[in-house]
């Protein structure tokens, strides 16, 4: 069966066949109908220092999936063949502390699938039942396929009540616009999203009713002036990774304000403390989804009127991914949903 392989420690990805991976006792096999490419998969693709840090040589990649239950371990009970799925792409231990006391998001011995372990860039997924998450029937498989970033965006955003609260968000890409949408559903007044690519801007306003701010154009006083903001942004959610937004943020927030750390440096780079501490503000860094209380909130949300569909800009099928690969490097798309039934 096919599967998009890191087959050499080089910049690409191949497709090769592969035999259906086995399962043991407590896992399922999924059979994948559409998945979507993260940016770790870019990164992946590319072959950075990180990715030739992390990842081993042969792989199957990618963890943003839906698909349906084709076999389950004889261990499981509470799932069966034939259900649509979605699932935690990260595998916990079971022996430390924060695993045991039922946090598993801050399990220390996390393995990310098609990170470090198989993953699901195929048309079969070999996972732990315990990772499974079944899907209502109002959400598609192009929806499950994204509810890994859609769940970054909900883990970020609900960092904090966001209620009646002033949100500023920067970086508009997938994760930002997404976290936008979530911001206005949950009941914030002002949600204003910057960045510094118009395309990404002009995304965010069709998906979500928020501001979008071109930072390399307009000054964030001046849209604060506009909306008739007083002081300042009450909750900062950093989706950009970008060191001049989070000053920007820090400048922009209020005393006491609050901020959600989604973005991932480059490298490392010099922060000013200074206004961190003058103005007291708190932050919170974010990985990954709650287990399992961010896909709870999520779906219940989707189920609730959350629309992020539009997230979505292109969608083909898994033999044409280099085509997808090399849009999403372009920097101008949103989701883009790999099919692996066609
Ligand atoms: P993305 O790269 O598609 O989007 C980032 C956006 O930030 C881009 O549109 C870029 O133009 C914009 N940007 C650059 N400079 C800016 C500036 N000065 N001000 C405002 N915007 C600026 O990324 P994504 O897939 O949406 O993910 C968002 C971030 O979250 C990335 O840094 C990613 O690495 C990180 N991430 C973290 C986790 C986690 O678990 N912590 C999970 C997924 C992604
Ligand atoms: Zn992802």
């Amino acid at each position: 069966v096919k599967a998009l392989v890191k087959a050499h420690a080089q910049p690409g990805l191949w497709l090769e066949e592969r035999p259906v991976p086995e399962i043991g006792p407590d896992d399922v096999l999924v059979k994948i109908r559409k998945t979507g490419i993260c940016g770790t998969d870019i990164h992946i693709y590319a072959w950075d220092e990180w990715a030739q840090r992390t990842v081993p040589v042969p792989m199957v990649v990618g963890h943003e999936y839906a698909g349906e239950i084709v076999q389950v371990g004889s261990n499981v009970r509470n799932l069966q063949i034939g259900q649509r799925v979605s699932g935690e792409g990260h595998v916990i231990g079971m022996k430390s502390r924060a695993a045991r006391g039922g946090r598993y998001h801050l399990d220390p011995e996390t393995k990310g699938i098609g990170v470090n372990i198989p993953g699901a860039f195929a048309e079969y997924l070999a996972l732990p039942a315990f990772n499974v998450v079944p899907l209502p029937e109002s959400v598609d498989d192009e929806l499950g396929a994204i509810l890994d970033p859609l769940g970054n965006a909900v883990h970020t955003a609900l960092s904090f009540d966001l209620v009646g609260e002033d949100v500023l968000i920067t970086g508009a890409g997938p994760i930002g616009i997404m976290a936008a949408a979530i911001a206005r559903h949950v009941g914030a007044r002002h949600v204003v999203i910057t960045d510094i690519n118009p395309t990404r801007l002009a995304l965010a306003g069709e998906v979500a009713d928020v501001v979008p701010v071109d930072v390399s154009k307009e000054d964030l006083h001046d849209v604060k002036a506009r909306l008739g903001m007083k002081e300042g942004f009450d909750i900062g959610l950093e989706m950009s990774g970008a060191p001049p937004a989070f000053a920007q943020m820090v400048d922009h927030l209020v005393m006491g304000g609050k901020i959600a750390m989604l973005g991932i440096p480059a490298r490392p780079a010099p922060v000013d403390w200074t206004n961190v501490v003058f103005k007291m503000l708190t932050i919170k860094g974010i990985y990954g989804r709650e287990m399992f209380e961010t896909w709870h909130k999520m779906l219940a949300m989707l189920e609730s009127g959350l629309d992020v569909r539009k997230v979505i800009t292109h969608r083909m099928s898994a033999s044409e991914f280099k085509t997808g690969f090399d849009i999403m490097q372009g920097g101008n798309s949103g989701k883009i949903v790999l099919d692996w039934t066609t």
